[in-house]
């Protein structure tokens, strides 16, 4: 049979291993099927040696049983959806995570409640401490990370989240890290792309494990140093050695930070059937706000779990390098990068694509391999036609410009009475534009309280937006009768503890000064 073994290997290897329960389900890279770790052991690691991302292929083996979610609490169901991908938690583990997550600190006991909008459905994601739809995902992350163990029985060993933010990620990692036993956690963000709130968010966050800098770049070139940062073995050897550190991820390619947001897929499926606007078994599509992918790859988890999902939404702010890879099938990263008023969407570079596209070509490591040091290489890759068209049955996309999210603000408003953010105005406005099955309800998921960014949001609606982010909030609450989390409206009178700006050359040497301090 010619060819090398090498080809020989990749040609008749099972790429799948469907053997049911028993089983253990175990993670690799997207790249490369050498790896064999635990789902404890990929949260504790983050990202995979070779870059790629941590992925099973036993998802979607188990399925979630959806007939009697009606009914079913935020937390009921959580245990359903993390014991079926989480297995190597114990049903005790998960309880105690999912409790400690999903309590007190949200603003609504359903934490993820689905309200009617015109003839669609909203999914609020953002009730949470840091009103943002992040913390359904940073609550429960340190709490998975308190329950491994680290690798080389190093009692000591500390582990340091490392984070680069567009914004909101920033705050509901260092909400969630704060002072959580056993963890320390970093925050880069790109200086002056952040709104006034975001920033004071940050450098006015308490803990004795937190550190936060700006850095002198945008988010694209923050992440990228951090993935340079993971992946420099030298740097490694000296921070276990110095000081028991070992760097994690808080970022979405953190499979710890994926699947909390597989929940609320099901939770808004619940509501649905709750409310009787579908009987089980009913197909119901997304639209979701779109930047690193991970909000809209868990759905397409839920999906694999058994969710009925007709069609997920792509929704993109004016960095359209989504819509475009979704409308011709080349992905290029060689464009102008735009800071919009959706900051939070201004990315160039989806990691939480990588996951789906290893799914979609039925776990083809080695095309996967191949496409990302297009990306690293070219800046740009191109899939093969069959692949894009398969994508495409599932996944619908749009975009919008900033007029159009503006003027969005102001046509849900005047048509609902409810006040969207500049992030969920973009699926908004997709929404409105993509032709729709009347018969197939329609969810949008709103990922930031319009609180967050106040200023646009009065511009939009033509309140006074003169005064400071402060005023604007009172404006907002004011002219709209809706109140501002107290948590942001508290935000003006917080003490400052950060205010180090560093290039983007020196956030090496600020993480190793962050864990000597330790
Ligand atoms: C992070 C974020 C998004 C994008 O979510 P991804 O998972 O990165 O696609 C959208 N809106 C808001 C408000 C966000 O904070």
């Amino acid at each position: 049979m010619g060819g090398s073994p090498v080809d020989w290997w990749v040609v008749y290897r099972p790429r799948f291993a469907y053997e049911g329960s028993a089983v253990a389900t175990t993670f690799h890279s997207t790249r490369s099927t050498t790896d064999s770790l635990t789902a404890k052991q990929a949260i504790r690691k983050g990202i995979a040696d070779d870059g790629g991302l941590f992925v099973s292929d036993q998802l979607g083996s188990t399925k979630v049983e959806i007939g009697d979610l009606a009914g079913k609490s935020y937390q009921e169901i959580a245990r359903r959806v993390l014991g079926a991908l989480l297995p190597d938690f114990t049903a005790e583990e998960l309880g105690a995570c999912i409790d400690a997550a999903y309590g007190e600190q949200w603003s609504d006991d359903r934490i993820t409640p689905l309200k009617p909008l015109g003839d669609d459905f909203i999914l609020e994601l953002f009730n949470g401490p840091t009103s943002a739809f992040k913390d359904v995902a940073l609550q429960i992350l340190p709490r998975f990370m308190a329950r491994t163990t680290p690798a080389g029985g190093d009692t000591d060993e500390k582990i340091m989240i490392l984070t680069a933010t567009s914004g909101d990620t920033g705050k509901a990692a260092l909400a969630g890290f704060a002072d959580a036993p056993g963890t320390a956690i970093t925050v880069f963000y790109p200086e002056g792309k952040v709104s006034q709130v975001q920033e004071l968010q940050m450098t006015t966050q308490t803990g004795s494990n937190v550190n936060v800098a700006a850095v002198e770049g945008n988010f694209d070139d923050a992440q990228s140093a951090v993935k340079r940062i993971f992946g420099d073995k030298e740097l490694a050897a000296k921070l276990a050695g110095d000081s028991h550190v070992v760097l994690s991820s808080a970022n979405s390619i953190n499979v710890g930070r994926l699947v909390p947001q597989v929940v609320y897929y099901f939770s808004a499926y619940a509501q649905l059937l709750e409310q009787q606007v579908i009987n089980v078994g009913d197909e119901v599509e997304f639209v979701v706000p779109t930047g690193n992918f991970g909000d809209i790859l868990a759905g397409y988890y839920a999906k694999l779990l058994g969710l009925p999902v007709k069609h997920l939404v792509v929704a993109s702010d004016k960095n359209n390098v989504l819509f475009d890879f979704l409308t011709t099938g080349t992905y290029n990263r060689q464009r102008p990068f735009f800071q919009t008023i959706s900051p939070s969407m201004d990315i160039l570079i989806s990691s939480n694509l990588e996951r789906m596209l290893y799914y979609l070509s039925d776990g083809d490591t080695r095309l996967i391999a191949m496409l990302m040091n297009d990306l690293k290489n070219w800046g740009t890759y191109e899939i093969p036609e069959p692949l894009l068209a398969k994508i495409r049955q599932l996944f619908g996309c749009g975009w919008a410009d900033e007029d159009q999210v503006r003027e969005m603000i102001a046509d849900c408003w005047e048509k609902n009475r409810y006040v969207i953010d500049p992030h969920t105005a973009c699926a908004y406005f997709v929404a409105q534009q993509m032709p729709h099955d009347p018969l197939t309800p329609r969810v949008i998921l709103a990922t930031a309280s319009p609180y967050k960014f106040p200023r646009v949001v009065n511009e939009s609606l033509g309140f006074d937006a003169n005064g400071t982010d402060f005023e604007c909030m009172d404006v907002l609450a004011h002219e709209t009768g809706t109140t501002a989390p107290a948590a942001l409206r508290g935000l003006e009178t917080a003490d400052v503890r950060f205010d180090t700006v560093v290039p983007i050359d020196g956030m090496e040497s600020f993480v190793e000064q962050a864990a000597k301090a330790l």
